[in-house]
């Protein structure tokens, strides 16, 4: 099904299984040569299919080895050949080009992106374009092996377990594989002159990756992540990846942002006074929430930031700061006074990233969690994560877990918090 909010990404006539990405970036000449090896299964009978790529020049589309033809506009390759229902094939297509970020209506620049010294690659939600032929859209989660050659005083960090690195006179060749299937708007590459740091004696490594000069300042400021996996693998079930990584960019940045098992943060995100925990935190569950359990389409966005913004919350209190019902009370009377013509179940596109979807989202689960007891809601994420590890959802799904925890109906509950613009009162 093509998503209403974002009709031109992605092609449900097809799913992908892998993406084998062999990429040779120059940094200095901005230059990418890319070589794409898609691994897919046809939905129904086709006789052509499309890729979302932006804007590179395709030297050669092959389909099961064998040359395809091929026309390229719009950020859409189309690509002609016949394949029957249910039938695996592959699909490898060669490109080069400088990339650009996707340029879009409501979200600025999105994808991969030129920093003083490197390169950081933020998608969410249509980006991945900018790099690599996808089919971009979240539901359509596949594997991925990421090889990124690049001028060896660089350090490059992608998704996944580093499982290979060689070094030739000049250039150096990291190779990462992510088996956890992951959404295309979570596939990164980050490049730049790091520090690699990692705590080895944590249950999940905590890895980071970040300019010397701000070694110190991260030691102090993400220093409680031991403590944040703790709290909360406590109340959201196992880390659903093998390891978590932190990128600090040298350059500033304005919104820390998400990867499937990394997270990456701008340099004045470390200011020494744990300014931008609460980030910290929203980061990590997003681990959780948006990257293992990833929503089916971008209405459901409230699912990923209600419960990352909530888990701020909750690591407030853990923490030892303000406790999450005095800062939902507290966010409640600030929602209150904007206006209400938000529904957050269908915010619309140009609003998924609206701070109100974030807010009531987060006030929603609150709302959540008094009418059923701690006991009750914190097996219920449990059981969300588990149940959808790895998987997508949507708000339908959420609701119908949601009322096998409790003996009376919700309806109400999600009719207001849901499907209605004007603000509830809390419980
Ligand atoms: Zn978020």
């Amino acid at each position: 099904m093509i998503d209403p909010y974002l009709p031109e990404h992605g092609d449900p006539s097809y799913h992908v299984e892998h993406y084998d990405l062999e990429l040779d970036y120059r940094v200095v000449a901005g230059r990418l040569s890319g070589r794409a090896k898609i691994t897919a299964v046809a939905n129904t009978a086709l006789t052509r299919f499309t890729l979302d790529l932006g804007v590179f020049k395709v030297s050669r589309v092959l389909v099961n080895g064998k040359p395809a033809r091929f026309t390229h506009r719009a950020h859409k390759l189309i690509v002609q050949a016949r394949i029957p229902a249910g039938r695996q094939f592959t699909v490898e297509v060669r490109y080069v080009g400088n990339p650009e970020p996707i340029r879009t209506r409501h979200w600025g620049e999105l994808g991969w992106d030129h920093l003083e010294d490197g390169v950081l690659v933020a998608s969410q939600p249509v980006g991945a374009p900018s790099w690599f032929p996808c089919n971009d859209h979240p539901r359509d989660k596949a594997t991925y092996r990421i090889s990124v050659t690049t001028a060896s005083p660089y350090q490059v960090v992608a998704n996944g377990d580093l499982v290979d690195g060689r070094v030739s006179a000049s250039t150096t060749t990291w190779v990462y594989l992510q088996l956890e299937p992951m959404a295309s708007y979570l596939a990164t590459v980050q490049i730049g002159r790091y520090e690699f740091l990692e705590r080895a004696d944590d249950n999940v490594p905590l890895r980071a990756a970040l300019p010397a000069r701000l070694t110190e300042g991260y030691a102090h400021d993400f220093g409680r992540q031991t403590d944040m996996m703790i709290a909360f693998e406590r109340m959201f079930g196992p880390y659903p990846f093998s390891a978590y990584t932190v990128v600090v960019t040298d350059d500033d940045l304005d919104i820390p942002v998400e990867a499937q098992g990394l997270s990456i943060f701008g340099a004045n995100h470390v200011d020494g006074r744990r300014g931008a925990e609460h980030l910290v935190a929203h980061e990590l569950a997003h681990q959780w929430f948006g990257n293992s359990v990833t929503i089916a389409g971008w209405r459901h966005i409230w699912l990923n930031e209600g419960l990352a913004t909530y888990a701020e919350w909750l690591w407030s209190q853990a923490s030892g700061g303000r406790s999450a019902d005095e800062l939902a009370r507290t966010a409640r009377l600030k929602l209150a006074k904007l206006p209400q013509d938000l529904v957050l179940a269908d915010p619309g596109v140009q609003r998924i990233f609206d701070d109100r979807v974030y807010q009531r989202g987060a006030l929603a689960m609150h709302a959540l969690r008094l009418r059923l007891g701690d006991a009750e809601f914190f097996t219920l994420l449990r059981e969300w994560t588990s149940k959808n590890k790895y998987g997508t959802v949507t708000t339908d799904d959420f609701k119908t877990l949601a009322q096998q925890h409790s003996s009376r109906p919700l309806d109400d509950l999600f009719a207001a918090w849901l499907h209605q613009a004007r603000l509830p009162e809390l419980p």
